[in-house]
């Protein structure tokens, strides 16, 4: 279900924050957990209590667990599936190479099957410790093909992405009767493989929003802001990949589209192909600790007020933050409502 018209910027984000570094390794995508067993789960929910306080005190008007309870943000979903294995990995060329040659991957070992509910205990968690509403991030369909190492075969990679939207559509649905306000599948690989959107990932990721009672989004982005992926940005000259996407996006049944523009050399321009839907505009960089100002954020929710109404503007953060530090995250939160509360001053 669509929120109803709103007049007003709201500011929200795209999913992740540092987790404290007594559960995890800060700055570390994958890091392994410095707690076990019980007191790990406690852990968790408490790194959960934390982030759902800092974001209220802020003022978001949509909220994340900030995945603390995730080690990564696509092996969350893996790990709650049979036929995955995520110990043994094996090396693969991931995101057409544009950021490493090969990197370590889950294996795809057994049908992969869902069990039942994956995060809905946490999103009841979540929701018992919260006043605002809130959101899920599951991983999209293409970027959880390019993520794993098939040992099994026997299907092109859209099948394989057509079954995992199917166990998606499953977890989805869970979630949304479970109280979730917003689902987010998250597509980097949408700005990767722009001709494979078209033929095959819109359809999967439509097959796994399909009939979820939720507002239903889509992340797209040009990856975490860590040092290998900055090194790319820095040295890319083709921002395209949103003009052949977002027209697809246009005609789904997606009601929300989260675009970086705060560390990529895209033009906020481009949202003009998107009228009529939500924007989570990313106006906040992940790559670095600098604190945006309020003014700064105001400055950019006002030029993409441009091409889309106040209603259907979230200021957001490009990515997910948890590469960076807690107290950058903690005022980069800060920064998204204040900037978001300027431009609504202005208009
Ligand atoms: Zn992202």
């Amino acid at each position: 279900m669509h929120e109803p018209a709103h007049s007003r910027v709201r500011a929200t984000i795209v999913g992740s924050l540092p987790k404290p570094a007594w559960l995890a390794a800060p700055g570390e995508l994958t890091a392994s957990w410095h707690l076990d067993g019980a007191v790990l789960e406690e852990g968790k929910e408490d790194a959960v209590r934390i982030w759902v306080a800092q974001q209220e005190q802020a003022g978001l008007d949509v909220l994340t667990d900030g995945e603390q309870r995730r080690q990564h943000y696509i092996w969350g979903f893996y790990q709650g599936l049979d036929g995955i294995d995520t110990i043994n990995l094996a090396m693969r060329a991931q995101r057409a190479q544009r950021y490493h040659k090969e990197i370590a991957a889950a294996r795809l070992v057994g049908e992969p099957t869902w069990r039942g509910p994956i995060f809905v205990d946490a999103l009841r968690a979540t929701r018992a410790m919260a006043r605002t509403p809130i959101k899920v991030t599951l991983p999209g369909p293409m970027t959880i093909v390019d993520s794993i190492v098939d040992t099994i075969g026997g299907r092109t990679e859209a099948q394989l992405a057509m079954r995992f939207a199917e166990l998606l559509n499953l977890e989805a649905r869970a979630l949304a009767d479970a109280g979730a306000a917003v689902i987010q599948f998250d597509e980097p690989c949408f700005n990767v493989y722009v001709d494979k959107v078209k033929d095959w990932g819109m359809a999967a990721l439509e097959c796994a929003a399909q009939g979820v009672k939720a507002t239903k989004a889509v992340h797209i982005c040009y990856g975490y802001g860590t040092a290998d992926v900055k090194r790319w940005k820095s040295a890319n000259r083709d921002w395209s990949h949103y003009e052949s996407t977002l027209p697809l996006l246009a005609k789904s049944s997606i009601d929300q589209v989260s675009i970086e523009t705060a560390a990529s050399g895209v033009d906020v321009g481009v949202i003009d192909l998107l009228r009529g839907k939500d924007v989570l505009l990313g106006v906040v960089d992940v790559g670095n600790e600098i604190v945006e100002t309020p003014e700064l954020i105001a400055q950019r929710l006002h030029a993409a007020l441009r091409y889309t109404d106040p209603g259907h503007l979230y200021a957001c953060t490009d990515c997910g933050m948890l590469p960076l530090s807690r107290k950058a995250a903690e005022g980069k939160l800060r920064a998204l409502v204040g900037g978001a509360a300027l431009v609504n001053a202005m208009h």
